[in-house]
This record gives structure tokens, C-alpha cells and sequence, in this order.
């Protein structure tokens, strides 16, 4: 591995949740940076001729600089994470941050958080920066992804549903139920269940700030969807992984 670059961080932390799916921990070497909670950090590692750089959401608190988390999905084929994948804890890694506009919006609407895949860091780092700072948000936490396994921080989420210690009602939904002998609860993409929730909770453009991370195929159909159901854009924010069209 190369060690010829100026490093500003260090791998600390790695859970592979499941195949190619890690939630990944990164130490800053020296002064952490500060940062809104749905902010992302740029990451970077050397390749074979120069330093790769990509946009990572931080999944934890905002209170929390000691160490940045991340939930990183392993891309076949592509730049960055496939060198992230041969790195190993204590490995040096490149961190600079944070950057971003998509943070909860300073209004007393219910938060509708709908994400796929790997969109759920930032939501993640919203929910856990309330719970380290005492406040409370009313917030509706919709996850897709292709497996059940898939669905971080389940557990830990339905927990905190069951405790009613803070406002959040979730709902994970898997798109391919048929590798899922175990799975009970909902199935389709997460974009398909979007509307189903919102009558459920009753949520209105007059009570309701849509927020949308991930896949901008989902972002896409979502956005439609609110905008027909009388959703100012202003009220449906959103953070693009890809620009759409570039499929790998
Ligand atoms: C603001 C922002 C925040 C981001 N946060 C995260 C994050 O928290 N976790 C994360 O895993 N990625 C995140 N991404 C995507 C990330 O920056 C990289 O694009 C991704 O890790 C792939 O990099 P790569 O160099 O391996 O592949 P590239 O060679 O860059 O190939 C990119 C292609 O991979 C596919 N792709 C990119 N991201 C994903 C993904 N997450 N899941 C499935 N397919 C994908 C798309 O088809 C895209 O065109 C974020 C992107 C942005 C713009």
C-alpha cells in the first residue's frame, strides 16, 4: 500500500454488515473538523497514480468528533471503494469536511426521512445528534434496500421505536423478498411504500418536510409524487449519491 501521501485520518472502525455493505469508522489525525448533522466528509485514497476522492454522508452524532462513521456500499468496478475495500484498521485514509446543505430544516414539521441503500447515513447522524443533544424531532424513517440484511442499524432503530423515547416511527421495506425466507414486513422499493405512508401518518404539505437520500431514481419518482400531492419544492429536499443516468 502506498503511505507516501500526507494522510489526515486513520481507518479506525469496520463492520461488514453484510457482503460489500460496511459501516466504516475514521479518526482525524489531528484538529476533527465540526459538522451539521446530514453533512457529508470527503474521503480519499491513494491509487495507483493519485489520491481518489469521494463524498461520504457521516452516519454519527454530530457530538461525537473523536471518531467520523460512514456506511459505505463496495461499488464493483469502481474507483474509490474497491481500495477502501483492501485497506484494514489502523491503515491510513485521507478525511476533510464536512460539507453539505441537506440538514433538517429549521421548521416544526414532521421530518419525512426516506432513503435506499447506503442513503441512510445522514439520517442516521440527524437522529443520533438530537438523542446526544436531548431535543426532539417528529420524524417518519423509511429505508429500502434489496435484503433484509441490508437494513443497518434495524435492531437499533426498532428499539428505539419500542422504548418511546423519542419521536421516530420507521419502516423498513426490501425489494427482493424472494432471497428473504425470514422477512414479514413490507416489500418494493422504497419509493412504492412512500405514498401508503403518508396516509398512514397523515402527512400533508401543510404538516410534512420530505427529505430524500440516495438513488436518484428513487429521489426522482419521490419528488414527483410530492409535487403532485401539492409539496412546494422547498418542502422536498434532497442529496443525489449519482447524478442519474450513471448506472454502474
Ligand atoms: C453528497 C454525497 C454523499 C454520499 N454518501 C455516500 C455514503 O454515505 N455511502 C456510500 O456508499 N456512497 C455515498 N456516496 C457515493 C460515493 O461518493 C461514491 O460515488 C461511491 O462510493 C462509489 O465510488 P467508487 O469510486 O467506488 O465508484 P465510481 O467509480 O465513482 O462509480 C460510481 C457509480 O457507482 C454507483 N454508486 C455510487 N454510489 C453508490 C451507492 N452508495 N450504492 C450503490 N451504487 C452506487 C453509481 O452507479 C455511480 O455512477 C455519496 C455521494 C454524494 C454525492
Amino acid at each position: 500500500m502506498s503511505t507516501d501521501y500526507p494522510y489526515t485520518g486513520l481507518l479506525s472502525r469496520w463492520e461488514e454488515i453484510a457482503e460489500g455493505l460496511a459501516i466504516v469508522g475514521v479518526q482525524a489525525l489531528q484538529n476533527p473538523f465540526p459538522f451539521n448533522p446530514g453533512q457529508y466528509a470527503t474521503l480519499g485514497l491513494m491509487g495507483p497514480d493519485k489520491l481518489v476522492q469521494r463524498p461520504m454522508s457521516i452516519s454519527s452524532s454530530a457530538d461525537r468528533l473523536d471518531e467520523y462513521e460512514f456506511f459505505i456500499r463496495l461499488v464493483e468496478g469502481g474507483e474509490f471503494t474497491p481500495l477502501l475495500w483492501d485497506r484494514r484498521v489502523g491503515d491510513p485514509i485521507n478525511i476533510k469536511g464536512a460539507k453539505g446543505r441537506f440538514v433538517l430544516q429549521d421548521d416544526d414539521r414532521t421530518g419525512l426521512l426516506v432513503a435506499s441503500g447506503t442513503g441512510l447515513a445522514p439520517f442516521m447522524s440527524m437522529i443520533e445528534t438530537l438523542r446526544d443533544r436531548r431535543q426532539t424531532r417528529d420524524l417518519v424513517l423509511l429505508h429500502g434496500v434489496s435484503h433484509d440484511f441490508d437494513l443497518a442499524w434495524r435492531s437499533q432503530l426498532e428499539a428505539l421505536v419500542a422504548s418511546g423515547s423519542f419521536p421516530v416511527r420507521y419502516a423498513g421495506t426490501v425489494s427482493r423478498p424472494q432471497n428473504c425466507p425470514d422477512w414479514t414486513g413490507l416489500t418494493g422499493r422504497v419509493e412504492a411504500i412512500v405514498e401508503g405512508q403518508l396516509e398512514e401518518h397523515r402527512l400533508t404539505p401543510e404538516n410534512t418536510t420530505i427529505y430524500l437520500c440516495g438513488n436518484p431514481d428513487m429521489i426522482e419518482a419521490v419528488e414527483a409524487m410530492a409535487a403532485a400531492r401539492g409539496f412546494p419544492p422547498e418542502q422536498v429536499r434532497k442529496e443525489l449519491y449519482w447524478p442519474k443516468g450513471r448506472e454502474h
